[in-house]
């Protein structure tokens, strides 16, 4: 059985088609950039409605099917802007009234822990969504996807990419902060804002700010002191959900956690605890349609489907707002 999932929650626009066995045969996208400033969510669903058709083309020819071979779509309903959500939405259920197949609508969030899962190994573990919009500690307790610590303010990425814009860096800051802070190790007093299991961001962003203005700070000393301060509070509360769960696998997702010193010092706390660290390849850490596919069948196989009259989106659902039926 093949399914085609669609991503929609922010600037991705992604069709994925994989199978049951969990065989992707494709995932492909068109992401949203801007050279200046960040996402006018009206722009974003411009982009979306003008680049649909042509993803689903890529998608069918990269996988070497026709829309026929379709047996089940799936797409994110939630969490997410709504203007983004919503074309991804209406192409779906479209997609599924045309070809008269069952639809189903998932959370984003939790596709990227099954993604990590299915692509790693990891059977039950924590997972640090570290991503712009998100930044969650989550784990599995009692048929749900419970959030252990989260932001208090705004997600990781978000914050490094709003940090990234002081220093005229241009957007994603992320991968040019991450070049720069390879270029130091004279480490910078910050803030370090974790309270209880929740971390926030937005006074370091402030001290930051005073710091660049002061004109005393070397770039790359800021952005290296910068990534060893926010990865560490993100990984106390990683390894203090890991205690509390009694879990020993730690999955990274989102895609900050494409920063390979995120990930080494991931592999760090794991192996001082004698337990693992993993990561999927960069493609299934950002953003992607193979993830929503994925947990389209996922919930299918557990007897979900959404009537088409009830293929809407949920902006604002948590992640602990979904049973998992198809879990334990
Ligand atoms: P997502 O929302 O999951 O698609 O991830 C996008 C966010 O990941 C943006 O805020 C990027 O700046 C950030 N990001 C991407 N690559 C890196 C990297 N190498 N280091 C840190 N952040 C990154
Ligand atoms: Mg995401």
């Amino acid at each position: 059985m093949n399914c085609l999932g669609i991503e929609s929650t922010a600037h991705t626009f992604g069709i994925a088609i994989v199978t049951t066995k969990g065989k992707v045969l494709s995932n492909t996208k068109k992401v949203f950039t801007t050279k200046t400033g960040g996402m006018i969510p009206a722009k974003v669903a411009d982009f979306h409605v003008a680049n649909c058709d042509q993803v689903l083309a890529d998608a069918l020819k990269q996988a070497k099917l026709k829309l026929k071979d379709i047996d089940l779509i799936s797409y994110s309903a939630a969490p997410g802007i709504g203007h983004s959500l919503r074309i991804g939405a209406m192409f779906a259920r479209s997609l599924a009234v045309n070809l008269d197949k069952p639809i189903v609508g998932v959370n984003h969030c939790i596709a990227h822990l099954e993604i990590g899962k299915l692509m790693t190994k990891a059977k039950n573990p924590v997972l640090l969504y570290a991503s712009g919009a998100n930044t969650q500690v989550i784990a599995y307790e009692g048929k749900k996807y419970r959030i252990f610590g989260e932001t208090l303010d705004i997600g990781v990425g978000n914050f490094i990419d709003a940090f990234a814009r002081e220093l005229e860096l241009g957007f994603p800051g992320g991968p040019k902060i991450e070049k720069l802070a390879l270029k130091s190790k004279n480490y910078i007093e910050l803030p370090y804002v974790v309270k209880g299991m929740d971390v926030s961001f937005g006074g370091i962003l402030t001290n930051l700010k005073q710091k660049i203005k002061s004109g005393k700070f070397k770039k790359e000393d800021l952005c290296y002191s910068t990534q060893e301060t926010v990865f560490a509070m993100l990984l106390e509360v990683s390894e203090r959900a890991m205690a509390h769960c009694e879990k020993n696998e730690l999955l990274l997702g989102g895609g900050v956690a494409c920063n390979k010193r995120l990930q080494q010092m991931a592999d760090k706390m794991c192996k001082e605890r004698k337990a693992k660290s993993f990561v999927p390849e960069n493609q299934y850490l950002v953003d992607n349609a193979a993830m929503i596919a994925w947990q389209g069948i996922l919930q299918h196989k557990a007897g979900e489907i959404t009537r088409i009259e009830d293929a809407v989106i949920r902006p604002y659902e948590r992640t602990d707002d979904v049973v998992i039926n198809y879990l334990e």
